[in-house]
């Protein structure tokens, strides 16, 4: 897995990310606030600082020290934080300086008329030579007490100019940004260490280990068991997966019990099936002589005599016992369908003509709700016959004292059976989602199957008529399977049953995987 994919990799960089951020915003705000505060601690230094020399000038002067001031000035220009104090007069000449060389220098218009023009005390922040200072300059105003030496003509005496640098002060934010820098490098360092430690015990360890333990089931190992994790939430999800495998494991079981007794069914049956088949055969042949007999010894009683009535029985009886054996044949040794294009409404209709001659169809009413334009099918329209006569006589035979028997036929894509029951030819041609067919549905109004027997109905031999055979409806399942469909059975008690046969239209593949001859 690419290293920018590890959920570790992401957690980490987002706290570092994170954390970052918000130490380093706080950072800046509190760094902004203390700038401001140094600032104006300096500005307001430098203001007391330049009323302080104001005063001791004035007191000098008063006093008659002038030579005094120079003094003062240099005093204090001792300072390492200020730049330079200069008295100038109003005619840019300066008069007193902390550097005595500055004396006597004289500043340049512009400069003297910008000051000139100022209030009283002015304060600023200006860059001298590349450097942040703070300035102040202070007009010396002629008081009463001054004018004996200078006189009561002008307003202003002097000007005191004082220039603080901010080194001091930018050394400390200096400081603190490198500081403050530092803190957030090991916050990260540390969260990133801490953050990959947690990760990898809470999450990376306990998830690789389900993820092991998931690729041993999808493997198919269904011993594999999630090992006992926290009490979290992946705690919690190994857990489930460990209920989730136990179902898996026990639903497994199931399928294999319920597969070897299928296995074990369907070999039985087979075994039953040629059984009966070489039995039927054997039967047959005798039958037909035996009832050939009992005709030629009907036809040559006198019309009136009573034991013709004995030989109708014994015919009949021998009738059913033929189509006994006929029916078992065609269920255990089916034969190779013959297919061949097939318009299904002609299967039907031709099954209803011959229908119509038996007896107790008289008392069924048949609708026909064909959807028209159904192409024809590829498919042994005998056999086919032989399904919907099936279907048709158990519908007529389920409704004795008359009903109805409703047709339906309709084009539709092939769907799950509803009953949910596993399509025999499943291995072989068992229809594909997305194929094309038709569905026959016939629907009668008689009592309808109960639903303990609906699963048991396809069954081979199984019926609940004193005269059936069972094999009615496993023939036709047979039949239906053969040509790649499906047939199901649906029926609410007292409300009728519905059979559904879905054949699929185009080329049929036979069980066997081979198309069909
Ligand atoms: P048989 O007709 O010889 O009994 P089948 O295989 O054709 O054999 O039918 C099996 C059983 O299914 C019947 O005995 C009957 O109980 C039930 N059955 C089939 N069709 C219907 C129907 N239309 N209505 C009610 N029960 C039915």
């Amino acid at each position: 897995m690419p290293l920018f994919h590890s959920l570790k990799v992401k957690f980490v960089a987002a706290l570092v990310l994170l954390v970052s951020l918000v130490i380093g915003l706080s950072t800046w705000w509190t760094l902004e606030v203390h700038r401001g505060h140094m600032l104006h601690a300096t500005e307001d230094k430098v203001r007391a600082l330049t009323e302080a020399i104001d005063r001791g000038i004035h007191v000098a002067m008063r006093e008659g020290r002038s030579q005094d001031v120079q003094r003062i000035l240099e005093e204090v220009g001792r300072d390492p934080d200020i730049e330079k104090i200069i008295v100038f007069d109003t005619h840019g000449k300066i008069l007193r300086a902390s550097q005595v060389d500055l004396v006597g220098r004289v500043l340049d218009r512009d400069r003297l008329s910008r000051y000139l023009d100022q209030a009283d005390l002015a304060v600023a922040r200006v860059h001298e030579n590349g450097r942040l200072v703070q300035s102040v300059v202070k007009k010396i105003r002629n008081r009463p007490e001054c004018f004996a030496c200078h006189g009561a003509g002008e307003a202003v005496n002097g000007i005191l100019h004082v220039d603080m640098s901010f080194r001091k002060t930018q050394e400390q934010i200096a400081e603190m940004e490198g500081m403050a820098l530092w803190t957030m490098l090991l916050t990260a360092a540390v969260l990133a260490a801490g953050g990959a430690i947690l990760m990898v015990r809470l999450v990376e360890r306990p998830v690789g280990s389900l993820i092991r333990a998931m690729a041993k089931v999808e493997g198919g190992d269904l011993e594999t068991r999630a090992g006992p994790g926290q009490r979290d939430e992946i705690g919690r999800l190994a857990e489930s997966f460990n209920t989730m495998v136990d179902r898996l494991k026990a639903a497994r079981a199931e399928i294999e019990a319920f597969h070897h007794q299928r296995l074990a069914r369907a070999e039985h049956l087979a075994t039953l099936g040629e059984l009966a088949a070489s039995l039927a055969h054997e039967v047959k042949n005798p039958l037909a002589g035996i009832a050939g007999a009992i005709q030629v010894m009907a036809d040559e009683l006198p019309e009136a005599d009573p034991k013709r009535e004995i030989m109708r029985e014994i015919l009949e009886q021998v009738h059913r016992l033929d189509k006994t054996v006929r029916d078992l044949l065609a269920f255990a040794r089916p034969g190779k369908p013959d297919i061949g294009p097939c318009d299904i409404h002609q299967v039907l209709d031709r099954v209803l003509i011959l229908l119509a001659e038996n007896p107790a169809a008289k008392q069924v009413r048949v609708v026909r709700a064909y959807q028209a334009g159904i192409p024809s099918l590829d498919a042994d329209s005998k056999q086919l016959g032989q399904v919907f006569l099936n279907l048709l006589l158990n519908a007529i035979q389920a409704m004795p004292t008359g009903g109805q028997i409703t047709l339906k036929t309709t084009m539709r894509p092939v769907c799950v059976p509803r009953t949910g029951r596993e399509i025999d030819g499943a291995e072989g041609n068992a229809p594909m989602a997305g194929d094309r067919g038709v569905e026959v549905a016939l629907t009668d109004t008689g009592p309808g199957i109960p639903p303990h027997l609906l699963q048991d109905i396809f069954n081979p031999f199984f019926t609940t008529k004193h005269r059936g055979t069972g094999l009615g409806l496993s023939v036709s399942r047979r039949i239906v399977e053969d040509h790649g469909g499906w047939i199901e059975a649906e029926s609410s008690p007292g409300q009728g049953a519905t059979f559904r046969v879905w054949l699929p239209v185009g080329p049929v593949t036979h069980r066997t995987g081979e198309p069909l001859p």
